[in-house]
């Protein structure tokens, strides 16, 4: 009976016009993207990057373990010792493709060199550009560095 009475009173219908009615005055949520961004939050994860010293000296040390923690197999490292017995990378690639964004490579890595910057506006073009090469993830970082900093700045308390 209720049934049949909420069904011919069209009351479904009157409770969605309700909360139209309601939402109509409300204050809009949606943006015009790309004219207007949303706020980030210091931990956006986005593109990656590989960071240096005040000095110029790359972090990294070759130390892998970003590699061995990476789900996605996405990260690939080689590695060869310097003449004064530092260890540094030869090669440093990501690959984009694979990346699932999961932040374990930065959490892992012990000397703050690789991260994930707050840039998702990125695109290819040919095969193959997503993998990231070492000198591609340097130039990111100089390009960032100073957003790098204060994120992880403000960023510390979580770490
Ligand atoms: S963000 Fe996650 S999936 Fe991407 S490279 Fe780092 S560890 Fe691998
Ligand atoms: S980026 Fe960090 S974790 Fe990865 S090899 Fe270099 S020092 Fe080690």
């Amino acid at each position: 009976m209720i049934h049949f009475l909420k069904s011919f009173s069209l009351w479904e219908l009157l409770k969605g016009l309700s909360l139209t009615g309601k939402k109509l005055g409300a204050k809009k949520i949606t943006i015009q993207y790309p004219e207007e961004k949303t706020p980030q939050s210091p931990r956006f994860r986005g593109l990656h990057a590989l960071r240096r010293y005040p000095s110029g000296e790359e972090r990294c040390i070759g130390c892998k373990l970003c590699e061995a923690v990476c789900p996605a197999l996405a990260i690939t490292i080689d590695t060869e010792e310097r003449d004064d017995g530092t260890r540094r990378t030869t090669r440093y690639d990501i690959d984009l493709f694979k990346c699932i964004y999961c932040g374990f490579c930065e959490e892992a890595c012990p000397v703050d060199a690789v991260v994930e910057t707050r840039n998702f506006e990125y695109h290819f073009e040919n095969r193959g550009e997503q993998i990231m090469k070492k000198e591609d993830l340097l130039a990111i970082g100089d390009k960032y560095e100073e957003q790098i900093a204060q994120d992880r700045e403000t960023d510390a308390v979580y770490r």
